[in-house]
């Protein structure tokens, strides 16, 4: 058995970053997600960050090119030897492309797709509240919502920019246009799972889990 390479696939919302960090945690590799890598560029103010700042608070998507590159150079750190949980990308056929190409034949093993209608995404997404120094996720009722202390890390609890409804709204649309199509890319290769990410956390990782473990031959 290769690395195990891991894509979660999903509208905004549908649980991509919940379900992401716990599977990444299950299966000891790292979880990586592009957006959470351009978040911590735009905080620490960096050459790159400067430049997509503008890009994410309008929830439009920042260059295959830039995005591609990011990955390629995570996926040469030594964490990532055994693997890595993606989370938010690939998000269009040209960055599917380029992650063949850059893990070469030892490649996706599964791609799971969370399944949640655009009506319930578009609610989770207002509610969402995460910690703006470790990513933690929470609800707007969650002690740590409502208190503003990450119960994690201490950090600072707040609303991300692009959850406020016309970034939702552009997101969901980008999702449509660019990402979707993506459905049939995996599909094609035999690689896809689709999940009803409707349900509660614990039970779409079970499903998750036993669909992984599938391929894994664990
Ligand atoms: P996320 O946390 O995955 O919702 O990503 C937040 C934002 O980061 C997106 O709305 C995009 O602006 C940008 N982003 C994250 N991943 C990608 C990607 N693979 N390609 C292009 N833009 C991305």
């Amino acid at each position: 058995m290769g690395r195990l390479i891991l894509v979660v696939l999903g509208k905004q919302g549908a649980g991509k970053g919940t379900q992401g960090k716990r599977l990444a945690a299950a299966y000891g590799v790292p979880h990586v997600s592009t957006g959470d890598m351009l978040r911590a560029a735009v905080k620490a103010a960096t050459p790159v960050g400067r430049d997509v700042a503008a890009v994410l608070e309008a929830g439009e998507l920042v260059s295959d090119e830039l995005v591609n590159r990011l990955v390629e150079e995570r996926f040469a750190q030594p964490d990532a030897a055994g693997g890595a949980l993606l989370d938010g990308y690939p998000r269009t056929l040209a960055q599917a492309e380029a992650l063949e190409a850059i893990l070469g034949d030892d490649g996706v093993k599964l791609c799971v797709n969370l399944d949640v209608p655009v009506e319930l995404v578009a609610r989770r997404l207002s509610a969402r509240r995460v910690c703006a120094d470790c990513g933690a996720i929470y609800r707007d009722v969650d002690p740590e919502a409502v208190s503003g202390v990450c119960s994690v890390c201490g950090g600072r609890v707040v609303q991300r920019a692009d959850d406020q409804p016309e970034a939702i709204r552009q997101r969901l649309e980008a999702y449509e246009r660019d990402t979707a199509p993506l459905l049939d890319f995996y599909r094609d290769r035999g690689l896809l799972v689709t999940v009803d990410g409707a349900r509660g956390a614990d039970e779409v990782t079970a499903t998750i889990r036993a669909a992984v473990d599938d391929v894994a031959g664990r």
